[in-house]
């Protein structure tokens, strides 16, 4: 191969790589959504959570209130509280969260709560005991219906996102999720966001 054939097949490649869609990526650290039930037990009844800021998702956000998460080997204290109230209480840990907690969390998509153990949670008015909602949040990617029909994908399917940096990975098994609420990111929890050196306003290549 002369140099010329190689520098154009170099050339190829870069560009088939800059062509794939590019993807922000966001870092979730550890969370709770509470239910209203669980709510009016640890802030008092009737409690109205307090907006704090908007999250890249539209009509989330995050709130000034905190609590304390208490699991059979450690906790812990001033876990922030994404709102706006949830069907069901679910705590979003990473894997080394679990670990430090004593808990097993499985790899969950947000809402896949069921068989999932539970926690005790404590607020400044009382303290409740889940019965499950304890997740890691599977990766995933939100899209917008107008983003999934320029790249071509669709709702459920298994994709691969590749980052470049110092600490260059492929994430694999990221779910695709689409819907007219949604904004385009893609969500991974902070185990991931160090496997990757992450920093604010990193965008991944996605695969299919
Ligand atoms: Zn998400």
């Amino acid at each position: 191969m002369t140099e010329r054939d190689l520098a154009e097949r170099i050339c190829l490649r870069v560009m088939k790589e800059l062509s794939k869609p590019l993807i922000p990526i966001e870092a979730s650290g550890r969370h709770v959504h509470l239910r209203r039930d669980d709510l009016d037990v640890l802030f008092g009844r009737g409690h109205k959570l307090t907006h704090r800021g908007d999250l890249s998702q539209p009509g989330q956000f995050s709130c000034e209130e905190r609590v304390r998460v208490v699991g059979p080997k450690g906790e812990f204290s001033s876990v922030i509280i994404l709102g706006p109230e949830r069907p069901r209480t679910q705590i979003e840990i990473s894997l080394t969260d679990a670990n430090i907690l004593g808990v097993n969390a499985p790899i969950r998509l947000s809402g896949d709560t069921f068989g999932t153990p539970g926690i005790r949670i404590v607020g400044p008015a009382g303290k409740v005991e889940t019965d499950d909602g304890v997740i890691a949040a599977k990766r995933h990617i939100h899209m917008t219906l107008e983003d999934a029909a320029s790249y071509g994908v669709r709702d459920g399917q298994i994709v691969s996102v590749k980052i470049y940096g110092e600490r260059g990975t492929t994430f694999h098994d990221v779910v695709l999720r689409v819907s007219p609420k949604f904004a385009t990111y893609m969500h991974i929890d902070y185990d991931e966001a160090n496997a990757c050196a992450f920093t604010k306003g990193m965008m991944g290549f996605l695969e299919v």
